[in-house]
């Protein structure tokens, strides 16, 4: 356990706010963002992820978070997460954030809505492959380590025409909030066939566990925005990929939110498998 206030990655290294610090075994720097500045400086850092709490947060039922979506567009015109009181799945494209409610309703987002859970970046990709598929998912995971260095942080982006997609959404949530956990064991999963869109996401190594999803979270929304959701299978027919790689990581922490060191355990990889896991 580490004093709040304090980011541990791995349990090696703890540090106070604004101190950098690079994991022994990560090649992602991380840093944590109070509030304030989080709010006042918009960034124009290229190669960083900005993120608003973290997935260990959230799977302990912290939904309500305290930075909003006009903060949010400071940091990024790419990115995924969820929206206030964890009513959704939610993704930006090209500046563009859309949140998809558990009836797989697709709502665009207005500026003062906060959000508990968010990960973005400036997508400046330096890389592009054109897919052809019949691809499953396994398929696609395999192009992506290929790709990819397992160290880094990436940025993917698939504008792609598939054969069919699993999605799922979560339902909004009322205190005393439940863990994340609970609420997965909820939600509701849909097969959308014959769809063109963007699947947005990102490839978190396994020393981040606990700050981040670890391995490859993807997010769909449909080219009509019609259709969108949180990517659970998928059969690819066509796609252009974009990668970018990525080396810092910034994390703002809400107030009262404790973050607990980064967690390798085989309870918390456990944990998040069972709730952003895919083949569920
Ligand atoms: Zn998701």
């Amino acid at each position: 356990m580490t004093a709040h206030g304090e980011i541990a990655l791995h349990g090696l290294l703890s540090v106070d706010d604004h101190e950098l610090v690079a994991a022994a075994s990560s090649a992602v720097t991380v840093r944590r963002v109070n509030k304030d500045d989080f709010s006042a400086e918009g960034s124009d850092l290229r190669g960083v992820v900005e993120q608003s709490s973290s997935i260990d947060a959230l799977l302990r039922g912290a939904y309500e978070g305290d930075v909003s979506f006009a903060e949010l567009s400071r940091h990024g015109d790419f990115g995924l997460g969820t929206v206030q009181h964890l009513d959704g799945e939610m993704l930006c494209v090209d500046g563009e954030f859309l949140q998809i409610r558990s009836d797989g309703s697709v709502h665009g987002i207005a500026p003062e809505m906060l959000t508990p859970f968010a990960v973005m970046c400036h997508f400046e990709p330096k890389a592009s492959y054109t897919l052809d598929g019949p691809l499953t998912w396994e398929d696609l995971q395999q192009q992506f380590e290929t790709i990819s260095d397992r160290r880094l942080v990436q940025a993917f982006r698939i504008d792609a025409v598939l054969e069919w997609v699993c999605l799922r959404s979560v339902p909004r949530q009322y205190p005393p909030y439940p863990p994340l956990s609970a609420v997965t064991k909820n939600q509701t999963n849909w097969k959308a066939e014959q769809v063109v869109g963007s699947i947005i996401g990102f490839r978190f190594p396994t020393t981040l566990q606990g700050l981040e999803v670890p391995g490859i979270h993807l997010h769909f929304i449909s080219e009509d925005r019609t259709v969108g959701g949180h990517v659970t299978d998928l059969l690819l027919r066509s796609g252009e990929l974009q990668v970018q790689q990525l080396s810092e990581l910034h994390v703002e922490v809400p107030e009262g939110v404790h973050v607990a060191a980064a967690d390798d355990s085989d309870e918390t990889a456990e944990a998040i498998r069972r709730v952003e896991g895919h083949h569920n």
